[in-house]
């Protein structure tokens, strides 16, 4: 008889049967409140009756297009449908499957477009797991211990993570910006620099929003250099931060937006967005794969938008986000090993620190195991596990959230007791 394999690595013990909006229904009827929607993938709720009438109608149609065979029409609809929501000029798009694939394809482009091959990301970075992704990850090095050589031409520029350096997000701006520019003097010349890829909240690194003018200094070196500044939106977009798009927070123009999880709903789709002129720097027919824009997949991202603009969850996951931010301020007040709260929209985490200022992974396991024990499912980050993350569906409400708190509350103090 076949088992799983011991590589897999489950945060939690639940053997869901059921998904129904913002909880999980295991085979013995539990449920259990979702605050991980699937690594931030069910914005839109388990199961939405939309989306799900969206997927079984287009089953019953035409499952699978295969796009670089034959066209379809829920892969065109989407096409348009997402030239509403994206930053204005990103007017091209080409899909895949997974987000690796989709910055891996980003990175395709860059390196097409520009004619140069250097791509710089930022400590702490999450981009994937595929080999070429995989390079570009600095999370953690379970990632990518005892698989190199990964693909060269990577250089890795500071992240301004301020509570990581102990200093102030303006002073973490200042290091950051200071550390790029030598390393574009020192490691990567502007010539040999394709991209800039970087996360508007550093997600598995730990949850680190990009501090006001972090981005802007990324634009202006962008600009001034000519290297192109890609955006790897697989977390934050499709409303997560309480603005459609997490750069949104910066004012910052994109060259390349990268979007993956909240985009349908659970089913497996991603996409790359840019200016067409940017698209056809690239080399035709160097994109592609055999389940690329899957039309259940695009049905489903259709619905998806649709729920997302009729139930306004864009601002729901404004208004959300910032009352589980006050709560997790509150818990963190009474509980002095939890040294930072932060995050955008529904993008919150703890973060647990001893009482020397070291990073307390012992601490943020106990208060994790203490909510699932409860029935809060959640997720940890960061390179030490120190992070506690809670990414709901944007649909949650506000005694969801309240109950998530109480929750959190009676965990962080079992696993401090
Ligand atoms: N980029 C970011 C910012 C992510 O958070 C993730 C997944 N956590 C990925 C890329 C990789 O996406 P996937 O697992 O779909 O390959």
């Amino acid at each position: 008889m076949a088992t799983l394999s011991p590589l897999l690595q489950q945060a939690t013990p639940v053997l869901a049967d059921r998904g129904e909006g913002v909880h999980l229904i295991d085979e013995d009827g539990r449920r259990w409140l979702d605050f991980t929607a699937g690594i931030g993938v069910t914005s839109t709720g388990h199961c939405h009756p939309k989306v799900v009438a969206a997927a079984q109608r287009q089953v019953a149609t035409l499952i699978h297009g295969q796009y670089t065979t034959v066209m379809h029409r829920p892969l065109l609809r989407l096409t348009e449908r997402l030239g509403e929501v994206l930053p204005e000029g990103l007017d091209a798009l080409f899909y895949v499957n997974s987000g690796s694939e989709a910055v891996e394809a980003a990175v395709r482009l860059a390196r097409h477009a520009t004619a140069r091959q250097n791509i710089v990301v930022f400590q702490g970075s999450f981009h994937g797991r595929t080999m070429g992704a995989a390079a570009l990850t600095t999370a953690g090095t379970k990632f990518r211990t005892g698989i190199g050589p990964l693909m060269p031409g990577v250089a890795v520029a500071p992240f301004p993570y301020a509570y990581h350096y102990g200093w102030s997000e303006d002073e973490a701006v200042r290091f950051a910006l200071r550390e790029l520019d030598h390393l574009l003097a020192t490691v990567s010349h502007p010539d040999d620099t394709a991209a800039f890829v970087v996360e508007p909240v550093l997600g598995e690194g730990g949850y680190v929003p990009a501090p006001p003018g972090f981005l802007e200094g990324l634009r202006e070196r962008a600009d001034r250099h000519g290297v192109l500044l890609v955006m790897d939106e697989v977390q934050t977009g499709f409303g997560r931060t309480g603005r459609f798009w997490g750069h949104e927070h910066s004012g910052v123009r994109p060259d390349v937006v990268v979007t993956a999880k909240g985009l349908a709903s659970g089913f497996p789709l991603s996409a790359i967005a840019a200016p067409a002129a940017l698209m056809e720097r690239g080399r035709p027919g160097s994109q592609g794969g055999t389940y690329g824009g899957n039309a259940v997949a695009c049905a489903a991202a259709l619905a998806t938008l649709e729920v997302i603009e009729e139930e306004g969850l864009v601002a729901n996951a404004a208004e959300m986000g910032a009352r589980l931010h006050d709560g997790l301020r509150k818990v963190a007040a009474d509980h002095p090993r939890v040294g930072d709260v932060r995050g955008l929209g529904l993008m919150q985490a703890s973060e647990f620190s001893t009482p020397d200022g070291e990073p307390d992974p012992g601490t943020a396991r106990r208060a994790h195991a203490a909510a699932v024990e409860r029935g809060l499912l959640l997720l940890t980050c960061g390179a030490y596990g120190q992070v506690v993350r809670m990414i709901p569906p944007l649909i949650v409400t506000g005694e969801q959230i309240d109950e998530a708190l109480s929750i959190w509350s009676e965990a962080v103090t079992a696993a401090t007791r």
